[in-house]
């Protein structure tokens, strides 16, 4: 174990604020929530639960900043984006650090979250293109059409606990390289990151009230889901609350992109290499404690490769280094508050009382020095079944279930068959059979012998069925589209007026 003081608990603990308009402020909230230091489960910081008056005075300054960067050109907002890819780059590390300590993730997995949050402002530092219209000229005589599109206002952003820097770049750089103002609620449980990007935007250049914070939970979300004046919601969380995101907001007449939980399966096929697909599922099973959208949690088998694969696990598993974040060795952290252990810990007890076979059982774990810290270690679960709960529910911890199919149609029906969309993976090197999976596979994000296929920012990233409510993949071009309206104008110059008359038919071109 490292020697990093990992303890960050002050007498009285720190209070963490909003910022609006461009300042740090406490605004009219009493309010408090707990924020926990996951591996030590020291209390380490309270956070003040925005009132619906302090959502308000955001909306407000949002509102107010609209115009002057609407109008701003595009190049001159890309160059404060690209300001800030540059200092995101610089202060890389203390937001990795900022993201383990009240996340619990190692440091190394949090810089691969800045980065991959870094790549989404680099791809919108490409708005001035991306935003490009169509042009036609003589469309019909003298008659030219273009079309261009346009920002939609104040656009808001509800983001989970799991990235806390990762997703929400997925929106900002987006919605503000094409122009729109932001006012963003980030998780309770993770909430100090987000206010060092309101403070690396500040240095870049980018105006005050163009992007906004208010931390808090249901009531500042249900003050962004009703007020006229925010034009789109964009949303990464859990379903339930991704569905009530989705039906609230769209019943207020926004535009909503809500993506959700997940379930992602993992099919292994009889020819697949077993020590490649191992360490996968090692890696994307129990990396991050089991905590991202894009954690396989279901392992599927076809064929009688069941139990090869099982002892490679077991094996494995022993050498997983598990350590409160800051341990640059560390392979895997705690589990984010005692809230999320209980409930990750449930499902285990859940799954053998369910009659699954529980042949790695972390339950027991303490960490030496850490005993009061929320470290769960891995469970691995054989002969799961797809009634069970186990299957069909998200646990959101580092619990692996291996499900046992006999053929590969037996397979992909059962991830077809699955209430969530997110990501799948098949392992295998049968390129016909990869094929098939891709082409017929119901679901939005598909990995060939790749477990975590997270697609990069120049692609988009969205779930189906259950795992995305809305018509919009986030960031890459689909995030150009969700954070701008097409407006396509119809021109002509006459030089002089013919004294035609009205035309009463409707206008066709000549
Ligand atoms: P969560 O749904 O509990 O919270 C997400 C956000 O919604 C937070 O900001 C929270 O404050 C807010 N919220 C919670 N309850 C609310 C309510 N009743 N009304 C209004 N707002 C509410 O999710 P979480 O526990 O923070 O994150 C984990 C979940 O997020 C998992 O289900 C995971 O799969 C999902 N996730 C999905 C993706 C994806 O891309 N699909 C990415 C990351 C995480």
């Amino acid at each position: 174990m490292s020697s990093i003081n990992v303890s960050s608990t002050l007498p009285n603990p720190r209070i963490i604020n909003h910022y609006i308009n461009g300042q740090h402020t406490e605004g009219t909230s009493t309010r408090l929530s707990d924020v926990y230091n996951p591996a030590t489960g020291e209390l380490q910081a309270q956070l003040r639960n925005a009132t619906v008056e302090d959502v308000n005075t955001a909306i407000t300054a949002a509102q107010k900043a609209f115009p002057a960067w609407a109008a701003t050109p595009a190049l001159r907002r890309a160059r404060i984006m690209f300001k800030f890819k540059a200092l995101l780059d610089e202060r890389a590390n203390d937001l990795a650090k900022a993201i383990s300590l009240e996340h619990g993730k190692t440091i190394s997995d949090a810089r691969g979250e800045v980065t991959r949050g870094i790549e989404v402002v680099e791809f919108a530092c490409g708005a001035p293109h991306l935003m490009k219209g169509d042009f036609n000229d003589n469309v019909g005589t003298g008659i030219d059409t273009y079309s261009m599109h346009q920002p939609l206002g104040v656009v808001a952003g509800i983001t989970p606990f799991n990235f806390p820097i990762m997703v929400p770049l997925w929106m900002i750089p987006m919605a503000l390289a094409t122009g729109n103002t932001f006012v963003l609620k980030p998780s309770e449980k993770t909430p100090s990151a987000s206010l060092m990007i309101a403070d690396l935007l500040a240095e870049a250049g980018l105006p005050a009230g163009v992007f906004n914070i208010v931390n808090g939970d249901k009531e500042a979300v249900d003050v962004l889901l009703t007020d006229k004046r925010v034009q789109a919601i964009s949303f990464v969380g859990s379903t339930p609350i991704a569905e009530y995101i989705y039906s609230t907001g769209t019943k207020n007449g926004k535009r909503v992109q809500a993506l959700g939980g997940a379930k992602n399966h993992l099919v292994v096929m009889p020819d697949a290499d077993l020590d490649q697909v191992a360490d996968a599922l090692i890696g994307a099973g129990y990396g991050s404690a089991g905590e991202r959208c894009m954690a396989i949690s279901v392992a599927v088998t076809v064929g009688d490769i069941a139990d090869k694969l099982i002892a490679k696990l077991a094996e494995k598993v022993k050498e997983i280094t598990i350590d409160h974040g800051l341990n640059e060795k560390a392979d895997m952290g705690p589990l984010v508050t005692p809230q999320h252990y209980a409930k990750v810990k449930e499902y285990v007890d859940l799954g053998v009382t369910e009659g699954a076979k529980l042949v790695i059982d972390g339950r027991g774990y303490r960490h030496a020095g850490f005993e009061a810290g929320f470290f769960l270690a891995p469970c691995l679960f054989d002969d799961v079944t797809k009634d069970m709960r186990i299957y069909k529910e998200e646990i959101f911890g580092p619990v692996l279930s291996i499900v046992r199919a006999k053929t590969f149609e037996e397979a992909l029906q059962l991830v077809n068959d699955h209430e969530f969309g997110n990501g799948v993976a098949i392992f295998t090197r049968d390129g016909e059979a990869a094929r098939e999976f891709t082409q017929r596979v119901q679901a939005g994000m598909v990995g060939v012998n790749v477990a975590i296929p997270v697609p990069i920012a120049f692609h988009s990233f969205g779930g189906w069925k259950r795992s995305l409510f809305g018509d919009h993949h986030i960031y890459g071009t689909e995030g150009i589209r969700f954070y701008t309206r097409l407006k396509t104008t119809t021109s002509r110059w006459p030089s002089n007026s013919k004294g035609g008359g009205a035309e009463f038919v409707m206008p066709t071109m000549k």
